[in-house]
């Protein structure tokens, strides 16, 4: 399969050039030639198969021309360590829970993916990867690729500026992963990483490579549960296609179901679920995308201003807004709606959503038609906002032991300055 750019200024590229590279030359967004449609008969058979069988067949119509399919299969087994269960919270209502894996958040699945895709083109010189972080992704990449071969982590993240939890996250890990504590805010960061991809004489000297969400191999692995739950519902006996609603930021997760309805998963209609940062609800009322700065809401991981996979939606229904409008819609869940749907889920229905989980719900709750069956994506455990949901619900919220052992680790962490010398000499001096 060949990847082109969605600003289609940039030559094709292959799986591996796309996933090595991230970003195409002309800034653009890696998107995959055809979307690959699975064939009638296993969406026949799908309520019977497994999260992995059906997570293997999804991988082998993408990336079954470029990888083996032994190599494959086991990339996806050793991604999906944990599972991505839906349980039914009401009448019309299904939660996919998505923070079952090692940070507790769902972009475990695509980093833990993405990790394995990278080790597996690495050549013999190792990877070098370059994460700036304001919190949640600095964890998921550090965890997905802790331990795997070929591949050295750099996490860089404003000092004093990351909560507790977050911070554990990563800088207690050791092995192949190294924190750097930089002395500045997380645009600096940025910058520092930017440099060092301008930077043509460090390149000489080692290999480097980003983890952001707009790698196709972050995004694309993300339909997986999508095809999972689905299945599940299925099993239950529910045959009528959902409504999928997802908490939306950067786009990404959103992205992967749209691809997985594009594969002939039967999908009724999408909900993105905005906080406040609402580009994508403007866009759909008149057309227009104007990206602003982002705003900080209860639900953090979706302050986004000018979400990258907007590009993606963008290409996928031909550019024309109509065309997006046909598929999905949206809505804006403020702090106020998110504090009151915590609790008013919780006194309804027992089950205790997170900050993102609860945009999902309120914008599923209160679109869903008559008639229509839906599934919101509950993207983190409530722990991990541990002070945040204390306060708003006034209930002492137990947390997982996988949660609270990062909180026992060591905090091991380089720190470093926010000049570009002295981050380039740290880089050199560690090869
Ligand atoms: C990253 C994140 C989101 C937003 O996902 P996108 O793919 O960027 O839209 C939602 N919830 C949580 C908990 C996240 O970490």
């Amino acid at each position: 399969m060949m990847y082109y750019s969605t600003n289609g200024k940039a030559p094709e590229a292959t799986l591996r050039k796309a996933v090595v590279n991230g970003l195409a030359e002309d800034r653009g967004l890696y998107m995959p030639r055809r979307i690959p449609r699975l064939p009638a008969r296993f969406f026949e058979d799908m309520a019977q198969m497994s999260f992995q069988e059906l997570s293997c067949a999804v991988a082998d119509a993408f990336f079954g021309e470029d990888i083996p399919a032994d190599d494959l299969h086991r990339i996806v087994q050793e991604t999906l360590s944990f599972d991505c269960p839906t349980y039914q919270i009401e009448e019309n209502i299904w939660v996919l829970e998505l923070f079952h894996g090692p940070t507790l958040a769902f972009k475990d699945v695509g980093a833990r993916f993405m990790a394995r895709l990278l080790a597996y083109f690495s050549d013999n010189s190792p990877v070098n990867v370059l994460v700036a972080t304001s919190g949640d992704t600095g964890s998921a990449v550090a965890n997905g690729f802790l331990g795997v071969e070929g591949v050295r982590v750099f996490v860089l993240y404003p000092k004093g500026k990351v909560s507790p939890i977050q911070e554990c996250q990563f800088t207690t890990l050791g092995q192949n992963i190294t924190a750097l504590e930089i002395d500045g805010c997380f645009d600096d960061c940025q910058a520092l990483v930017k440099n060092a991809f301008m930077d043509a004489d460090l390149r000489a000297k080692m290999k480097l490579t980003s983890a952001n969400s707009i790698n196709v191999a972050r995004f694309l692995p993300q339909s997986f549960y999508y095809f999972n739950a689905v299945a599940r519902l299925r099993r239950a006996g529910i045959s009528e296609a959902p409504v999928i609603c997802v908490p939306s930021g950067n786009f990404g997760n959103l992205c992967a179901a749209l691809f997985a309805a594009e594969m002939g998963l039967p999908v009724k209609r999408f909900i993105a679920a905005n906080n406040s940062n609402r580009v994508f609800y403007d866009f759909l009322q008149d057309g227009q995308y104007r990206p602003r700065p982002s705003i900080q809401t209860l639900a953090n991981a979706m302050d986004v201003g000018d979400p990258s996979n907007f590009a993606r939606i963008w290409e996928l229904y031909g550019r024309d807004a109509d065309a997006v409008r046909a598929h999905i819609s949206g809505a804006v869940v403020d702090d106020k709606t998110i504090e009151r749907t915590i609790l008013e889920c919780y006194s309804d229905t027992g089950y205790l959503l997170d900050p993102h989980g609860a945009c999902g719900y309120r914008a599923l709750k209160d679109g869903l038609r008559d008639g229509e069956k839906g599934i919101f994506c509950e993207t983190a455990h409530p722990a991990k906002f541990l002070e945040k949901m204390e306060e708003i619900t006034a209930l002492e919220i137990d947390v997982p032991q996988r949660l609270a052992a990062f909180m026992k680790g060591t905090k091991q962490s380089v720190p470093l300055g926010k000049d570009y010398e002295g981050f380039r000499d740290y880089l050199v001096s560690s090869i």
